[in-house]
């Protein structure tokens, strides 16, 4: 394997893509300091941010492996070979999402990063400091400057800053001031709320544990991840107004109601469904794209400050964790030359950021309107039955995203090049069978 030069990396958040990339660097063998702007959540009893768990699938067991954690995180990992849709009625209908062993995770957000900051501190070249706010960044020196707990600045200097501070990133808010750097956020209509389902009485889970549970209701929906103690997680994605929005909600009767009406077998699981959905805050849902994500050999940017999107593939986390592989193969490539690694880098993960970014977008759609239809059922058996028939050829959207490494990108250009080949097959065999029937008919008369 190529050796990097040692060198000395400032990585601003130690969220789950920083703590992934400082291992990454650390591995390597530079020296890295580690910036958050929160306390150390190992010691202080606050929640690790946004989604209490998340879904993790192969791209992110990928760059898990690499830094030597899968083992610890797999141990309280739940599977997720499937998704249970809820009907109104309390219908269950179960879909696999790929074939026999093959599953997404969910995972404890906490718990994880949890796991990353320890391994991080496990190398004798990482220094990390909590309780530091990025203020802002000098591109070219390049260093970052910190105002800590007690309200005094710190400055650190280094060869490089790697921006990992999430969705709303001082690092990337420094880049923006750069002349043709490119910028947009869209917010979605809808917001996401977190609820409870807790473990059952004398423990053990309240539904099937294994699934990804979702109640789709064409423009909202609620959904349930599992977690290892017995209770599953669940997130209320509803427009903040309209009929069906948080904002329609004001009193006691008004949550009930709404919360009969549309989830009814899920309100005896929800013991404290009251008062989680007063006290939980809605949170937003945004999508960031932006551009360059380097600046020579100084800053490159990570996970959600260079590509921040909705969590309905369940790919953000994952889609980071392979921006830190990328960013590891980019560095290995060019071991004198960071500035022809980041731009490397960069050149390979834009597309396909924008990629997800797009098939997120489309998911939510599909989650909360399709997944009930029984025409899209249909049609995920029909691309089931094709994957057993052709599995070389043919795999299902939704497989290639979540089972493989195909890059995002390329998942797209390869799904579309799959339906068209079916259509011309399938009108192939019309054709086929019409000049049959005509020719048939023709010998007859
Ligand atoms: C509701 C919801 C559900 C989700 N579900 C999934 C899922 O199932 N699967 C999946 O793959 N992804 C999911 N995601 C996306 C996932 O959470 C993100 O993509 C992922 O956390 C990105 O990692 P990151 O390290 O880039 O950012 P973050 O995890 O946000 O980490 C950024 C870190 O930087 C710190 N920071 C911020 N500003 C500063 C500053 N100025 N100075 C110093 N530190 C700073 C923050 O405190 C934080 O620790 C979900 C997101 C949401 C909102």
């Amino acid at each position: 394997m190529p050796t990097q030069t040692p060198q000395n990396y400032i990585v601003v958040g130690a969220g789950l893509g920083g703590a992934v990339m400082a291992n990454y660097l650390a591995q390597a063998g530079h020296t890295v300091e580690v910036y958050e702007k929160r306390p150390d959540l190992r010691q202080a009893d606050i929640s690790a941010g946004r989604s209490i768990n998340l879904a993790l699938s192969v791209r992110g067991i990928h760059a898990l492996k690499e830094i030597g954690v899968i083992d610890e995180v797999m141990k309280e990992a739940v599977p997720m070979p499937g998704r249970m849709m809820h009907g109104v009625d309390g219908e269950l209908t179960y879909q696999p999402y790929g074939n026999k062993g093959e599953a997404i995770h969910s995972v404890s957000r906490g718990g994880l990063n949890c796991i990353l900051l320890d391994a991080v501190e496990k190398h004798e070249n990482v220094t990390t400091f909590f309780e530091h706010r990025c203020l802002d960044v000098d591109m070219d020196a390049p260093s970052a400057t910190f105002e800590s707990a007690d309200g005094s600045t710190v400055t650190a200097t280094g060869d490089a800053i790697i921006g990992t501070d999430g969705a709303f990133s001082a690092v990337r808010a420094r880049m923006q001031r750069m002349e043709r750097f490119n910028y947009s956020q869209d917010y979605l209509a809808h917001g996401y709320k977190e609820l409870t389902i807790p473990p059952a009485d004398g423990g053990g889970y309240r539904m099937e544990k294994n699934a990804l549970h979702i109640w789709p209701r064409e423009s909202f929906m609620t959904i349930a991840l599992p977690n290892a103690d017995g209770s599953y997680t669940v997130t209320c994605f509803w427009p903040y107004d309209g009929p069906y929005g948080f904002n329609r909600l004001k009193t006691d009767d008004d949550i009930e109601a709404f919360f009969n009406k549309w989830f009814p077998d899920a309100v005896p699981l929800m013991p404290d469904l009251l008062n989680d959905y007063k006290t939980n805050p809605v949170g937003s849902l945004v999508t960031v794209r932006c551009g360059p994500w380097n600046y020579r050999d100084k800053v490159a940017l990570l996970g959600d400050a260079a590509h921040a999107i909705v969590p309905f593939y369940g790919q953000g986390m994952n889609c980071a964790f392979e921006d830190c592989t990328a960013l590891n193969e980019a560095l290995n490539r060019h071991p004198r030359d960071r500035a022809a690694a980041f731009e490397s880098y960069y050149q390979a993960r834009k597309e396909n950021a924008d990629a997800i970014a797009d098939l997120a977008i489309q998911n939510f759609i599909e989650m909360r309107d399709k997944v009930a239809d029984p025409a899209f059922l249909r049609k995920k058996k029909r691309q089931k039955l094709l994957r057993k028939l052709l599995p070389n050829w043919y795999i299902p959207p939704y497989e290639m995203v979540s089972f493989t490494r195909i890059p995002y990108a390329e998942t797209i250009r390869r799904a579309m090049e799959q339906d068209r080949t079916i259509a011309r097959v399938k009108y192939g065999a019309i054709a086929a069978l019409l000049l049959i029937a005509a020719g048939t008919a023709w010998a007859l008369s």
